[in-house]
């Protein structure tokens, strides 16, 4: 890789996706980073259906730190791993509102501090919510960066290390919505739609088929 092709790549991509951004649904920070919480192991699409009842009964950090677990796994049920990120969501919105007097904090280093907040999280709640430059790293970001060349790890911070090495600061946030978009939809672990791909002169996986 180097920072020309990577320019090319990345145009490209911004030519096939018009629109790249979030797919989750929030209204506020606060639901912000509670659906991307949600969205671990799960699709954007699942979590939109049930943050409307959710944040319908529990609207800020405080209702939802008072809620009740049963309650909280009840309606996020059809999410899986509803014990575990019901009790994240809980002691997350507790955080919040005890320590952070219901403010997002807008750095890694306490977003981090919070239950079930990871860099990824952290990254995505400081991209998508605060504008602040960062490249948040998924599965998708992963398979992309080994596809075309950018990265032959599997950590997701070292692949992250690895793209920014190309890709312009100023491109950070609009790259993490292409890659991830562009591997939800086009390049797929299985089945990627090779035949009809414009970076199939910068695909190291086509080559190796
Ligand atoms: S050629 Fe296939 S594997 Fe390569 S980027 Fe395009 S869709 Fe993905």
């Amino acid at each position: 890789m180097n920072r020309k092709k990577s320019d090319e790549i990345i145009t490209i991509l911004k030519e096939v996706i018009p629109n790249p951004g979030c797919e989750l649904n929030y209204n506020n920070l606060f639901e912000l980073i509670v659906a991307v919480s949600l969205s671990a192991q799960t699709t954007d699409k699942r979590v939109n259906s049930i943050t409307p009842i959710l944040f319908n009964k529990y609207p800020s950090p405080e209702s939802l730190g008072n809620a009740e677990l049963d309650d909280v796994i009840n309606i996020i049920k059809p999410l899986g791993f509803a014990n575990n990120k019901a009790k994240n969501i809980i002691e997350m919105s507790k955080a919040i509102h005890d320590q952070f007097n219901d403010q997002i904090p807008s750095n890694i280093e306490l977003l981090t501090t919070l239950p079930g907040v990871g860099r990824k999280t952290a990254l995505v709640v400081l991209a998508e919510g605060f504008k602040i430059p960062a490249l948040p790293v998924d599965t998708h970001l992963i398979r992309m960066a080994s596809r075309l060349g950018y990265s032959k790890s599997n950590d997701p911070v070292k692949v992250e290390e690895d793209y920014k090495k190309y890709i312009r600061k100023e491109d950070w946030i609009i790259s993490h919505h292409l890659f991830l978009l562009f591997g939800r939809y086009h390049c797929k672990a299985t089945s990627p739609e090779c035949s009809n791909c414009r970076l199939v002169d910068y695909c190291k996986f086509n080559k190796k088929k």
